[in-house]
């Protein structure tokens, strides 16, 4: 059997030059499937998460396709349309579709919540070629024709179980409703919940589909260490472990946005570098603390799990988990921040008594039996909690709603 390269896709002369200055020699399993499918014009389901080189298996396409036809866009409009369910995810998704769609001469805009909307409004003034953006921010320039899809011949939901979980599925239908009915679209998401099965059904046409593994998988390079313990003790192990100079780089997770600040402030205390990153923070507060820690001016960030999400920076030495999650899934995404690019990594768990259902539920999914670095494993495992809703989902939730989409003709998926 031959192997897919990227040279046999037939990719424009820039965007084989951009991948070989990236590194990219070889397609990964998603890409490999993805790409001739989106190439071909074709709309794709892909079950993949992030780390499985996703972004490249939709943005390639989408710029090769854009390459072959350079057509100017009208006032406020844009030919590519991508959902991303955070900031940080939107911003690595642009800067990856500027990466290697440079020399082709495309206007590219991000569009995020947490920063001032008329510096996007105004980029917007003249056209896009490709919008990348988060659903609040953009039903918001919808509602004001400062962003017009009717044209869009690409749309892309990213992440779409993540969207489902931020309670965004009533934007996306805003955002859905107003496409053409002419386009090509794709569904990226790590899990397929029902709704987002149905979701799928009505968004795309007669799909490619290509499925990555699941989110159960740990790499093996990261080894995983328990360390049995009481709450009232967390704080003082976190920070004799930072005093470890192998912490080179290290993400501390906690379950709630308070206690990342919490934490960071402990940490700060003990004259341990720590920023927290979470979802109250502004946008460019999160930018700033994302910057300095992979610059190495901060060693530790302290970050609550949606802020994590899209998190890709190369040698993180350690990831904590100050306090488990309640979705196992989570633990495996956290761990996943180490370890990338083929480094190796060490993933640590704090488990006090409430949380040894959680620890159940993780070494179920991973079937990995993780490492007792100290404490004693309890020898009954008690029965699992039934996983609760995440406590900063909860309080979105209540959010009141922003007001309906008035804008444009709306038209059927
Ligand atoms: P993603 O799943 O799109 O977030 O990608 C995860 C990481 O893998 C990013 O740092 C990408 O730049 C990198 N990556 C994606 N595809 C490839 C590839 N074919 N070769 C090398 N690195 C890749």
């Amino acid at each position: 059997m031959t192997e897919t390269t990227f040279a046999s896709f037939g990719f424009a002369s820039t965007i084989m030059h951009a991948l070989n200055a990236a590194g990219f020699t070889k397609p990964t399993p998603i890409q490999a499937g993805a790409i001739p499918a989106g190439l071909a014009g074709r709309d794709v389901l892909g079950i993949a998460q992030t780390g499985t080189g996703k972004t490249a298996a939709f943005a390639l396409p989408i710029l090769q396709q854009m390459a072959a036809n350079k057509l100017h866009n009208r006032r406020f409009s844009t030919r590519a349309l991508i959902l991303a369910p955070t900031r940080e995810l939107a911003v690595q998704i642009e800067q990856e579709f500027k990466k290697f769609g440079a020399g082709l001469g495309l206007h590219t805009v991000l569009i995020v919540g947490g920063v001032g909307r008329m510096g996007q409004v105004n980029r917007m003034s003249r056209g896009a070629d490709i919008v990348v953006g988060t659903p609040g921010r953009i039903c918001d320039l919808m509602n004001t024709r400062n962003l017009i899809i009717d044209q869009c011949q690409f749309f892309v939901l990213d992440e779409a179980d993540r969207m489902l979980d931020l309670g965004f599925m009533p934007d996306i239908r805003k955002v859905v409703a107003a496409l053409p009915a002419r386009r090509q679209s794709a569904l990226f998401s790590a899990t397929m919940p029902a709704e987002i099965s149905k979701l799928a059904e009505g968004l795309l046409h007669d799909p490619v589909r290509v499925s990555i593994a699941a989110t159960s998988s740990t790499p093996v390079r990261i080894a995983q260490h328990v360390h049995f313990i009481d709450a009232g003790a967390k704080r003082q192990l976190l920070i004799d472990l930072l005093k470890d100079p192998s912490f080179t780089r290290a993400i501390v997770f906690t379950r709630t946005k308070r206690g990342a600040d919490k934490v960071a402030l402990q940490l700060n205390g003990a004259k341990i570098v720590a920023a927290p990153m979470h979802g109250n923070l502004g946008q460019n507060a999160r930018q700033r603390a994302l910057e300095a820690f992979k610059s190495g001016e901060v060693r530790v960030l302290v970050a609550t799990d949606l802020a994590a999400r899209g998190i890709d920076v190369t040698g993180v030495s350690h990831v904590v988990n100050y306090e488990l999650p309640n979705e196992p899934e989570s633990y495996v995404h956290r761990i996943g921040r180490t370890a990338r690019n083929g480094a190796e990594g060490v993933a640590v768990a704090f488990c006090d008594a409430t949380e040894l259902p959680y620890l159940n539920q993780i070494e179920k999914l991973t079937g990995v039996k993780m490492h007792v670095a100290s404490g004693t494993r309890p020898a009954h495992a008690q029965p699992a909690k039934k996983p609760q809703r995440h406590p900063d989902l909860v309080v979105r939730k209540v959010k009141p709603r922003r007001p309906q989409y008035a804008g444009g003709k709306a038209r059927a998926a």
